[in-house]
Formats: structure tokens, C-alpha cells, sequence
């Protein structure tokens, strides 16, 4: 068994991100399994200088470790070479097809009445060479991967059950890379995880809308899937995604004010049922008595009240 904690460097650990990769931690090491590193920079614009050094000391700070060296090859943006060559062999099984809807055109498109939310209609799809000739005058497509009309995907996530998914009707044709070059997530994360051999993903739930298309890539890939669990996130009071406005919730603040790892582990465990006690407790404890059923399928609700009064 191998799993893999695959941070974006695009800002800070917060306890959210903490949590699914502490359970990501957990799942293996309570297999007796291994763990990789990897960072997902692939959007270098939007990297956060020197915040996979600061990821890196969090996770450790935490206890959480993993199996391979950090070296430049763990780093999705000295990984383009593996995209491209993907992405020439989709090519040439005429599986991909250059788009160039605007922002713009695509959210009218999607304007319709009653249209799937976030489902591309085609547009691009059936363009006739000249067609693309001028278009590319003007502008770089994105470049799409065709999904054809009854394409269904269906598994079984540890955490969610079973999933089926209407890939054409739910999500359409799909951007495997931009228009400035660089692959799409749903397309490295699936290349990443087939090359480093990873068989468990253990991610949270805001990730659950793209486990189909992935794999479909598996599928195309004839690459076998791995077994997914989407965990429940840690939301703010205001019932959205943690954000820095919703206060000290990274893991950097919590050990400047003094918290201690135990503490946060411990209140991380509590927080998804893995201990009906809020105490301290480290991440290696967890692993003797770990079990994925133990966690509670709900989200956490933060209240600025039970954040940290352990
Ligand atoms: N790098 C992604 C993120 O931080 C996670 C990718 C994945 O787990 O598939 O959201
Ligand atoms: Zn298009």
C-alpha cells in the first residue's frame, strides 16, 4: 500500500488541511503501508514562495512523516516532460481537441436555464480545421479531453459509498491543459499517482467532484485505480471553506501562540470522532487502534468558541 500527501504550496497549512492529511497518515500507517510526499506547484504563479518549506515543518511539527526524500522529482513543476508526453499520446488517439472559449463565452453558454453547473456544451468541439486555423490566430486553445455521450464512472469510496457519475452530463469535455501550457490538475495528479505507484487516496471531500473524470483517465490510461476515501472538511462558522478571515486557524499561528502538537492532534481526533475526549494525544498513538469507520461522515462546523479550548 502506498498513500501520498500531495500539498499545494499556495499558502498556509491550516487545520483542515491537517486533518485530511493527518487521516491520510493514519490509513497507511495503521496498513503498515508507505507514504510519499508530493508537492503540487504546478501553477507556479500561484505558489507561495517558501511555503513547501513551511508545509514541510508543519506536517513534521505535527509527527506526520513519509517515505521518500523531497527531492526536485517529488516537485509537480519539474514534472511537465511527464504531462507533455501524456498529452501527445492523447493527442495522437484524437482523444483531446483544442478550445477557445473566453471566460466569458463559457459562462454564457452555461447560462441556460436548468444547465448543468459547470458542464462544458461543446462549443469548441466539432470545429472544422479552418475554423481552428483562425481561431489560433488569435489566441492558445486549453486543450479538452472528449467524453462521449454514456461515459458513466462508478466506485466506492470508503467514506461516501458508492458513487456513480454521468461524466457527460455532469461535466462534459474537460481541460486537460491550459492555454498558457500547463496541465490541468485532474491530469498530473492522475499521471503523478500512476507513476509513483500510489494505491490509496485518502483526500477531502471538496476533491469528490473530480474523482470521476480521474478515473476516466485511469481507464484511458489502462492504468488500475486506486481505492479513494473522501473525508469530511473543517468548514468556518459561516459554514464556508477555512479561510484566514475565519482567524488563527494555521497550524504556523497555533505553534507561534504556544499550542503544542499534541494538543492539535488531539483536538483534530476529537473533531472527527476518532477520540470522544478532547486531550492530547500524538499522531504515532493514533495509529495502534485506527479505524476509517470510527469517523463521523459530517462536516466540522467551526464555533470560535471550541477552537483549541482544549
Ligand atoms: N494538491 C491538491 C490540494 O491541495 C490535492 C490533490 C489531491 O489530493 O488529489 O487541494
Ligand atoms: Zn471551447
Amino acid at each position: 500500500m502506498l498513500a501520498r500527501l500531495a500539498p499545494s504550496p499556495t499558502g498556509y497549512l491550516h487545520i483542515g488541511n491537517a486533518r485530511s492529511f493527518l487521516l491520510a497518515w493514519l490509513q497507511a500507517r495503521a496498513a503498515g503501508g508507505e507514504i510519499i510526499l508530493r508537492i503540487e506547484d504546478l501553477d507556479q504563479a500561484r505558489a507561495v514562495g517558501g511555503a513547501d518549506r513551511e508545509i514541510v515543518r508543519d506536517l513534521e511539527w505535527l509527527g506526520l512523516d513519509w517515505d521518500n526524500e523531497l527531492t526536485p522529482n517529488y516537485y509537480q513543476s519539474n514534472r511537465f516532460h511527464l504531462y507533455q508526453s501524456a498529452l501527445d499520446r492523447l493527442a495522437a488517439q484524437d482523444l483531446l481537441y483544442p478550445c477557445y472559449c473566453s471566460r466569458k463565452e463559457l459562462a454564457e453558454a452555461m447560462s441556460a436555464p436548468h444547465y448543468p453547473a459547470g458542464r462544458y456544451p461543446g462549443t469548441c468541439r466539432d470545429m472544422t480545421e479552418s475554423e481552428r486555423k483562425s481561431r489560433r490566430a488569435e489566441k492558445e486553445p486549453a486543450l479538452r479531453f472528449r467524453v462521449d455521450p454514456g461515459t458513466v464512472v462508478e466506485f466506492n469510496d470508503l467514506i461516501c459509498g458508492t458513487i456513480r457519475s454521468d461524466i457527460f452530463e455532469e461535466t462534459g469535455d474537460f481541460i486537460v491543459a491550459r492555454a498558457d501550457g500547463i496541465p490541468s490538475y485532474q491530469l498530473a495528479v492522475v499521471l503523478d499517482d500512476i507513476a509513483m505507484g500510489v494505491t490509496h487516496i485518502l483526500r477531502g471531500n471538496d476533491l469528490l467532484d473530480s474523482t470521476p473524470r480521474q478515473l476516466l483517465l485511469y481507464q484511458t490510461l489502462k492504468a488500475s485505480p486506486p481505492t479513494y476515501a473522501h473525508v469530511p472538511l473543517i468548514l468556518g462558522p459561516d459554514g464556508k471553506r477555512l479561510a484566514k478571515r475565519h482567524g488563527s486557524v494555521s497550524i504556523a499561528e497555533i505553534r507561534e501562540a504556544g499550542g503544542r502538537p499534541e494538543e492539535v492532534i488531539g483536538w483534530l481526533a476529537w473533531s472527527c470522532g476518532l477520540r470522544t475526549k478532547k486531550r492530547g494525544v500524538t499522531a504515532r498513538e493514533l495509529v495502534q487502534d485506527f479505524e476509517l469507520a470510527q469517523l463521523k461522515r459530517n462536516e466540522t462546523r467551526l464555533t470560535s468558541l471550541n477552537l483549541f479550548s482544549l
